[in-house]
């Protein structure tokens, strides 16, 4: 079956009543779809009759040094991917359609989104939590799917569905990486071969804490990694590493028992990068 492309609410109004029955399950991303983005649309049909796909580069997440203009945009090839995959309705709204020019109202974070992540991109996560209430608003979704490559993101979706008792189940999917551990990331394409080198260092020094036990063991572990990489060419450039509750995103203590999130984030070149894995710490 062809994909509806809605640009608007009155085109998104359409392409539902099109669907008829059943459930829909909405993927929100920004395109460049890669493998991740697929396995995202692949559990979306586990979790509904219908999947829509939105695909929006969101201005109000990125601060001004950020790659808002540079961040890929490959829609043609975006479709075809979300054909093979099924999908029914992708939702490309311009910028335009998003937001009104004398807007004033926005979600707040909280301490949250102020955090971790948060502490490197001031009004990243209203920004995101914004964009992704209104998308919610707009498709009508009963599912909505997220990664867990972007931990404190999905963390505060969630946050944000039960502060605000939002009409829609989240689920989380897990992280796709290459066979070599590199996180999928459409910001992977930026990286030259050399940096793609050094950028192997976030997942191996993930993979290095979660076989530790204790919590300043796996920091231990994993910032030995990361010191090694900050003497590659080309360097790592750490921006943090951190064991955080997943719920809350605050660092855990030594005595924390039950699941954690060890996260990191790095610049190699002018190329950031994010990566996770769930730890668990048995006491
Ligand atoms: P993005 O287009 O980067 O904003 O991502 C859209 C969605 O895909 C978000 O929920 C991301 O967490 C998720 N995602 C991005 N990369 C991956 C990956 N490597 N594995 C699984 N999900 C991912």
């Amino acid at each position: 079956m062809d994909v509806i492309v809605a640009a608007d609410r009155a085109d998104l109004v359409k392409a539902r009543d099109a669907l008829g029955e059943g459930s829909l399950a909405l993927v929100p991303t920004m395109g460049a779809l890669h493998e991740g983005h697929r396995s995202l649309i692949r559990l979306a049909h586990e979790h509904a009759d219908h999947v829509a796909v939105s695909i929006f580069v969101n201005p109000l997440q990125f601060g001004p040094n950020d790659d808002f203009s540079r961040y890929p945009r490959t829609f043609d090839a975006d479709l075809e991917v979300c054909a093979e995959e099924n999908v029914r309705v992708v939702f490309a709204p311009s910028a335009d359609e998003m937001y009104l020019p004398d807007r004033q109202i926005g979600v707040s974070s909280g301490e949250m989104g102020t955090i971790a992540e948060g502490a490197f991109r001031p009004g990243h996560f209203d920004g995101v939590l914004t964009v992704v209430l209104k998308l919610l608003n707009l498709v009508q979704p009963d599912v909505a799917i997220f990664g867990q490559k972007d931990a404190q993101q999905l963390a505060l979706i969630r946050r944000m569905a039960a502060d605000l008792n939002l009409p829609v189940s989240i689920v989380g999917a897990p992280t796709v990486r290459e066979p070599d551990g590199l996180a999928l990331s459409s910001r992977n394409r930026y990286l030259s071969a050399p940096e793609r080198a050094t950028a192997l260092s976030l997942s191996k020094a993930l993979r290095a804490g979660a076989a530790e036990a204790t919590p300043s063991a796996i920091l231990r572990a994993a910032r030995a990694v990361l010191d090694d990489a900050a003497r590659l060419d080309p360097p790592l450039a750490l921006d943090y590493v951190e064991l955080v509750d997943p719920k809350t995103f605050k660092p855990v203590g030594e005595a924390h028992e039950g699941e954690a999130v060890l996260a990191v984030a790095a610049k190699v070149g002018t190329t950031r990068l994010i990566d996770n894995v769930i730890v668990p710490i048995s006491g």
